[in-house]
């Protein structure tokens, strides 16, 4: 179904779903979200066409607020296997500095299809490697995301600060200031959408405090408040970046990033695993959102983020599957359970609960990207949504519905609907052959990685 021309449908006494009030369903017309049927209740929209969720759980969309498609290619990585951050990305950035067009498309389309096939609606993503030749990574992305009919807001990545300015990256995958700028503007002006139901929307993402200069983080600042977009980046993610801000810029993280005008409701940061109690109210003052990144964050060893601590303080939060080269999965419901568990852990049984989990990937995602019409299931959102069964061995006997997605580990994605249209019908991506793109993407993997 396309949106102005399809009858309202009504998606029909789900198994469960998380919203109150919708005990048998939701209608869809137009794209959005325009009744909740209450139990015991028809529908009052007219001409209405029902699909039977009987079998099904029914999720908003999952919301990915963190991620970099490109690293599909160097998952697992021998040269990388047991490393920290930096040194992991020492062993890595040779191996990106290899991309070539053909490479980010394959990687930017089944990171995107195994997203799709977890349940996710809208993601991000931080592409900040651009090495001669592939100048144009932004818009090879943004054709693979309308190929694929997923929402996206993709980031102009940047980095400008390499090994010879005393920053971490190689010479040949940095770019300078000017350049940077420039084609940022250029990539808003022709792809950014703004206001309800957008599919494509950009942001600006510098990639570091340790691989960009000062004066871009503030350019980018003062272009993101022209150009009335978002901004992205890595902050607060492990201790080696606390002692490299420490000596380089005199002082932590996220003061260096108030410095660089960057702390406000514009901004949301990947990680803030090494905020401390004072920086909490300050992050909440600002307006500025946090995306826990679980599975990263264990495999690198980086630390835990305190996401408890983060949303008592007024801090949105939400989540990432970041990577694919330290996750190294795109999968976002698998995500949900990671954070839940890793969480949980943390702080206890009375405050995190699946339904936390859940809200995180949803509701907390959607405010990472400043979105208002995704992340909930309401009259009037974008009908952006997630249908999971429950036939698989692995839930079998589950009692409780939602908690069976997140405790027994959901990983797949039945129905996922984008703006009122199927994006993935009975787990399949209809029109795109699954194992032709695996044969192209692992060709070039192996290429990359020599
Ligand atoms: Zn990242």
């Amino acid at each position: 179904m396309t949106s102005d021309v399809s009858p309202a449908l009504w998606i029909k006494d789900p198994l469960a779903i998380l919203a109150d009030g919708a005990e048998r369903g939701i209608v869809v017309r137009e794209g959005r979200i325009v009744e909740l049927v209450t139990a015991g209740r028809e529908p009052r929209t007219a001409a209405v066409e029902s699909f039977d969720a009987g079998a099904h759980v029914l999720l908003p969309g999952l919301v990915n607020t963190h991620h970099h498609f490109y690293q599909t290619l160097t998952r697992a990585v021998p040269a990388a296997l047991n490393r920290e951050l930096f040194p992991w990305l020492q062993a890595l950035y040779p191996i990106w500095a290899q991309l070539t067009p053909e490479a980010v498309d394959l990687a930017s389309t089944l990171a995107m299809a195994e997203l799709m096939l977890s349940g996710c609606t809208l993601t991000t993503d931080h592409h900040y490697v651009f090495p001669k030749g592939v100048e144009d990574g932004i818009d090879i992305q943004v054709a693979a995301a309308k190929r694929l009919g997923l929402r996206v807001l993709l980031t102009r990545g940047s980095m400008n600060r390499s090994r010879r300015d005393g920053g971490l990256p190689p010479d040949t995958v940095v770019q300078d200031e000017d350049t940077i700028l420039a084609d940022s503007e250029r990539v808003v002006a022709r792809y950014h959408q703004a206001g309800d139901g957008a599919m494509i929307q950009i942001a600006l993402a510098p990639c570091s405090p340790f691989s960009v200069t000062t004066s871009l983080m503030r350019a980018t600042a003062v272009l993101a408040e022209r150009l009335n977009v978002r901004m992205h980046t890595h902050l607060a993610e492990t201790e080696d970046e606390n002692r490299y801000c420490m000596e380089i810029h005199d002082c932590r993280p996220l003061e260096y990033l108030e410095e660089c005008g960057w702390l406000n409701q514009r901004t949301w940061l990947a990680h803030g695993v090494h905020f401390n109690a004072d920086e909490f109210p300050r992050l909440a003052r600002a307006g500025t959102a946090v995306t826990h990144c679980a599975c990263s964050n264990q495999l690198l060893a980086s630390g835990t983020c305190p996401v408890c601590a983060l949303e008592e303080a007024g801090v949105a939060v939400g989540l990432g599957v970041d990577g694919s080269a330290s996750n190294d999965c795109s999968n976002l419901v698998q995500e949900v359970r990671a954070a839940f568990l890793l969480q949980r852990g943390r702080y206890g049984i009375g405050r995190v609960s699946h339904r936390d989990a859940l809200r995180w990937a949803t509701k907390g995602s959607a405010a990472c990207t400043g979105r208002t019409d995704v992340g909930t299931i309401a009259v009037g959102m974008q009908a952006d949504l997630a249908l999971f069964r429950l036939d698989e061995l692995r839930f079998s006997g589950a009692g409780d519905p939602l908690a069976a997605l997140v405790l027994c580990g959901a990983h797949r994605a039945d129905r996922v609907m984008v703006g009122g249209r199927w994006i993935v019908e009975n787990g399949q991506i209809p029109g795109l052959d699954v194992a032709d793109l695996m044969r192209r993407h692992a060709a070039a993997a192996r290429k990359l990685q020599g």
